[in-house]
């Protein structure tokens, strides 16, 4: 397409020359038109229909809507990820002329009446000085005026946020943009459209200036943002909207940070399988938050969702919002009384920032004062009733009151009861009294309309004329009609300026004069209406951080209800919070899966002797739902909630992590080993003795020996270095041995019954390990045909024989008590387990020739339980006789059995010669 095409089409491409968006909608009188591509892209987006326009000999495609309702459109554009730029129609001396005003792009499109938090983001890397990596990250909302920024220096804490925020726009640094794989890792982690704004905006110091322009010099070391990257993601997010043109940066007035220290760790993986705010299939139904939902606002959906996926440590704010919740727990009338004065409440967020923006049209204002109005209203709902008891007053009165009811009685005095959509038309905005001139000018309108209002009686009595009317139209302006019968009787004044099929039109000098009068004052009206309405609008948006606090204050107290509200129709409990290590839940629940399942409840008991929960059992006994529960009670008790338990004592976890079986994520074709090892990897290195880790799975993602012995090396590393409370949940039954050599390590199972072939599920959790493995048991189940079933039973057993696993106990110097490593040889074949002491590298120890594997004392540091002492009362068959004394078919048998690298033997060979043993020793006993 050229330039050259002339007239409006010319002046089209020329402006869509001029700008980067990908759309642009031209005002073309009361229309925005999109020509050429644009408007054959718009109506393929939108069906819309295409007309052709011809310009300049040529014809070009051509879509439009009306001014009214480019609104709908722009966002519907957006949210199919286009920038679009609107350009605006000027009149000037000679016609009028077109300029873009702003592009309108997923993350500055203002939504005032969308629900969801739509966040703009913009992240930035720095190498560093020293090789440490940087990130910065900025999180802006233009519809509310939220702004946050922090520094981070893991990529996985970039990716935490970024899940958090679900921002719907980013804007990646140049520190991101040059290196290709960071540019990818970032795009994998979010759905938000990627935009590459002008790398000039990201220079540190040209956003510290802009900052602190913004939010004052102050503002950045408030927030302890110092570090360069996170500077020029903020400056360049400010910059951006300032550059879109959406015109709301006074109503961004705070920056705030993002205090990673304060709250608990949950990166990004596990806050998607717990499926927080979004379930593992992307779906919002069945999610926690969904779940918890019974906020009245959709401030209060965005705070829940915020407390949700920032959960807390600072004890003292949990204990006060979980007063609260108490309180409105039992107050069932007074939370009631309550949600239903916040129902339909405005989003006073989003108000302030529509009035900043200058946007904010009468019934806006209408509905900051009657969101105002609810400060007196939920003060009397509270007061005399168990919520006065509790924090719930204080949250209340947390915004400035008297500034509020200042606001209030302002727009009380300023606005009319009920004010038209706009400035203009029959006026009516400002309420009467309020300016003494504008009161004139309406008076002495209404008198001249009522002058109109009566001419018709008037005429008919003095001129002795039936069949008249008044009335007034754009083209005629004011007329008289009188009917054709009578129109031949109307007297000589009367001018006619039309014939209609049954009646005429005139007027007269004074009509016409009078309408000139009407005209004048209607338009002196509009434009003093519009005065004063501006100057209440510049009033409001002055207040934009008292609106803000009033609708934070308002979103609180919503969402302290609903979960009261939770808690009180799903007999939660009040979770108690410990110093100490015990982490004790009685009848705990899934909050999610108790809502549409007769739920079994199980108990889960931790402490500093037993910190590692293995857990086994059948495939879909509960295992998974069982430690997401767990998690879930912990975060919830985190987010100031009442949790799904009868009874529950925490401790303060600084961080939950998880990963979750490589077949469930399989399904979603996400997982492949290496993310496996990634988020282990992540979980090993970020996780303490404070945090909470969930393992569902781990090592499945790849052959057997190998997956087995990372499991079993992660657990011993979880358990004696990083010390975290953990549940693995394990198809490795082998796995379970570990709790006899490892002294925190416990066993549990979800127990199932098998009763002639069937499994019937328990769902009950209870102490120790599973007594099968029940994998060939789903085969059966799956219809797996019975020779295979039972050949497989064989194989397990046969395979069963032929492992020997070490579990390799106490390892760091302050970890557990003994400074010794020791090891324990898991000898299948034997059927025991044996510990040698003094090894340190893991590796099984040498045996000595002939011997066997060594049998010796099973103790593993001072903590063993008292059982896995016991040495192994009858050492194995092959362990005990002398070489001399051993039939030289069995010495041939052991000489290949010490032969065999078990690990790197293809199983089918493995089985082969086992079976050949077999027939050799049979063979020898006959
Ligand atoms: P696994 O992890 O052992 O394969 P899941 O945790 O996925 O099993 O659970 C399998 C099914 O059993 C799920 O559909 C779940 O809803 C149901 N379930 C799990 N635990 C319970 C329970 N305690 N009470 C009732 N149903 C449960």
């Amino acid at each position: 397409m050229t330039t050259d095409a002339g007239g409006i089409v010319g002046e089209f491409l020329s402006l869509k020359e001029s700008t980067d968006a990908d759309v642009l909608a031209m005002q073309c009188g009361d229309f925005y038109e999109f020509f050429a591509d644009d408007a054959e892209l718009v109506a393929d987006e939108l069906d819309l229909k295409v007309s052709q326009k011809s310009s300049h000999g040529s014809s070009y495609p051509m879509a439009g809507v009306p001014l009214s309702e480019l609104t709908p459109y722009l966002k519907a554009l957006v949210e199919r990820g286009y920038r679009v730029a609107v350009a605006e129609q000027y009149e000037t001396d000679d016609g009028h002329a077109r300029e873009i005003e702003r592009v309108v792009s997923p993350g500055t499109v203002v939504d005032p009446d969308g629900a969801e938090a739509r966040y703009l983001a913009a992240v930035e890397h720095d190498d560093g000085d020293d090789g440490h990596d940087s990130w910065g990250v900025a999180f802006a909302e233009v519809t509310t005026g939220r702004f946050h920024a922090a520094a981070f220096t893991e990529l996985d804490d970039v990716r935490a946020e970024l899940h958090r925020f679900a921002p719907v726009e980013l804007l990646p640094g140049p520190g991101v943009r040059e290196d290709d794989a960071r540019l990818a890792d970032l795009r994998e982690s979010t759905d938000a459209r990627l935009t590459l704004h002008e790398a000039e905006a990201f220079a540190p110091g040209r956003a510290r200036h802009r900052l602190g322009e913004q939010f004052g010099g102050q503002a950045l070391a408030a927030v302890g943002l110092d570090a360069d990257p996170a500077v020029a993601a903020a400056g360049a997010v400010l910059h951006y909207v300032d550059e879109t043109g959406a015109g709301v940066l006074a109503s961004m007035t705070r920056l705030g940070g993002l205090d990673a220290g304060g709250r608990v760790a949950l990166d990004a993986t596990t806050q998607r399988n717990l499926e927080l705010v979004e379930t593992m299939q992307g779906e919002s139904t069945g999610t926690l938050l969904d779940t918890l939902d019974h906020t009245e606002t959709a401030a209060g959906t965005r705070l829940l969702r915020e407390w949700l996926t920032r959960p807390q440590r600072d004890r003292a704010e949990l204990e006060r919002r979980g007063k609260a919740v108490e309180a409105f727990a039992s107050a069932a009338l007074a939370r009631d009384r309550l949600l239903d004065t916040l129902d339909g409440t405005a989003d006073l967020e989003r108000l302030a920032a529509r009035a900043t923006s200058g946007s904010a049209g009468p019934r806006d204002l209408v509905a900051v004062r009657s969101a105002l109005e609810r400060l007196p209203e939920l003060a009397a709902a509270i007061d005399g009733t168990a919520l006065a008891d509790s924090p719930v007053p204080d949250v209340l009165a947390r915004p400035d009151q008297g500034a509020a009811r200042d606001l209030h009685d302002e727009l009380a005095e300023a606005i009319a009861e009920e004010p038209p959509g706009s400035i203009g038309g029959d006026g009516g905005v400002i309420a009467r009294g309020y300016d003494e001139e504008l009161d004139e000018l309406v008076a002495e309108y209404e008198e001249a309309v009522e002058w109109l209002d009566t001419l018709a009686e008037r005429e008919k009595r003095q001129h002795g004329l039936s069949h008249v009317s008044v009335d007034r139209n754009k083209t005629d302006g004011y007329y008289i009609q009188v009917g054709k019968s009578v129109a031949g009787q109307v007297p000589d004044h009367y001018r006619e300026i039309k014939t209609l099929k049954n009646s005429k039109r005139f007027v007269t000098e004074e009509l016409e004069e009078r309408e000139r009068t009407v005209l004048r004052m209607e338009e002196r009206r509009e434009e003093l209406e519009r005065r004063i309405f501006e100057e209440v609008r510049d009033r409001v948006a002055a207040e934009a951080e008292l609106l803000q606090d009033v609708g934070r204050a308002l979103a609180e107290l919503d969402v302290l209800a609903a979960l009261g509200h939770h808690a009180a129709t799903n007999d939660w409990t009040r979770p108690e919070f410990t110093d100490g290590d015990e982490l004790q839940i009685v009848a705990g629940r899934h909050p999610v899966v108790e809502q549409t399942t007769d739920f079994v409840p199980n108990d889960l008991h931790m402490d500093r002797e037993r910190g590692f929960l293995i857990v086994t059992g059948p495939n879909m006994s509960g295992k998974s739902t069982y430690m997401r529960q767990c998690a879930l009670i912990s975060l919830l008790a985190q987010t100031g909630s009442f949790v799904p338990a009868d009874a529950a004592t925490l401790p303060l976890v600084d961080g939950v992590y998880t990963r979750v079986g490589a077949l469930d994520e399989l399904a979603q074709g996400r997982s492949t080993f290496m993310v496996e090892m990634q988020e282990l990897s992540n979980i090993l290195h970020s996780a303490t003795e404070d945090s909470l880790v969930i393992l569902d799975e781990v090592g499945r993602g790849t052959a057997t020996y190998d997956g087995i012995s990372i499991a079993w090396a992660a657990t011993e590393y979880l358990h004696n270095e990083v010390r975290a409370k953990t549940l693995f949940a394990t198809h490795y039954h082998e796995l379970t041995a570990l709790a006899e050599h490892l002294p925190r390590v416990a066993n549990v199972h979800v127990a199932a019954e098998e009763r002639d072939g069937d499994v019937t599920f328990l769902r009950r959790v209870r102490e120790g390990p599973t007594d099968r493995s029940y994998g060939v048991h789903v085969a059966d189940l799956a219809g797996v045909p019975d020779p295979v079933v039972s050949r497989a039973d064989e194989v397990l057993d046969r395979l069963r024989e032929e492992k020997a696993i070490e579990a390799k106990g106490g390892g760091g110097g302050d970890s557990v008590d003994g400074a010794e490593t020791k090891q324990a040889v898991f000898d299948l074949s034997a059927g025991e387990f044996a510990a040698n002491v003094g090894g340190s590298n893991g590796k099984r120890p040498d045996t000595p020739a002939g011997n066997g594997p060594a049998v010796a004392t099973a103790e593993a540091g001072g903590e063993v339980p008292d059982d896995a002492a016991e040495p192994a009362t009858e050492p194995a068959a092959a362990a005990e006789p002398t070489e001399a004394g051993i039939d030289p078919a069995i010495e041939d048998v052991l000489a290949a059995l010490r032969e065999t690298n078990v690990n790197e033997t293809p199983p089918v060979e493995l089985m082969a010669r086992v079976q050949e043993w077999q027939e050799q020793l049979d063979a020898d006993e006959e």
